[in-house]
């Protein structure tokens, strides 16, 4: 089964199968030292620059701006939803923080 996913408007949407599924406009909370160092990090997405899929898993490559600090940055894999038996379910932007694991550097 293929998945159709893009970016559209500028990377302010996520489509998936043609239809627009997640948008920029959301704060992300982020798992401490994910994105910065505050705990959690809230984090309100500018742009997504490509979006992929990891096994069932949909991972944006996303760029935003921490709400606390304001430490700018690009985050390479966010998982903003899940396909399951060909649906695209999202995830909420406020339970992320669990699923976003940092490359590298200890825990
Ligand atoms: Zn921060």
């Amino acid at each position: 089964m293929s998945i159709a996913l893009r970016t559209l408007d500028d990377g302010a949407w996520i489509s998936v199968n043609d239809s627009r599924q997640v948008s920029v406009s959301d704060v992300w909370s982020l798992a401490t030292g994910a994105f910065c160092d505050c705990s959690p990090a809230y984090v309100l997405l500018e742009a997504f620059v490509d979006v992929g899929v990891d096994g069932s898993t949909v991972v944006a490559h996303a760029v935003g701006q921490c709400l606390e600090c304001g430490t700018r940055d690009s985050i390479e894999q966010l998982p903003v939803g899940a396909m399951i038996d060909g649906d695209f379910h999202p995830y909420d932007p406020e339970g992320v923080q669990w699923r976003l694991e940092r490359d590298g550097e200890g825990a």
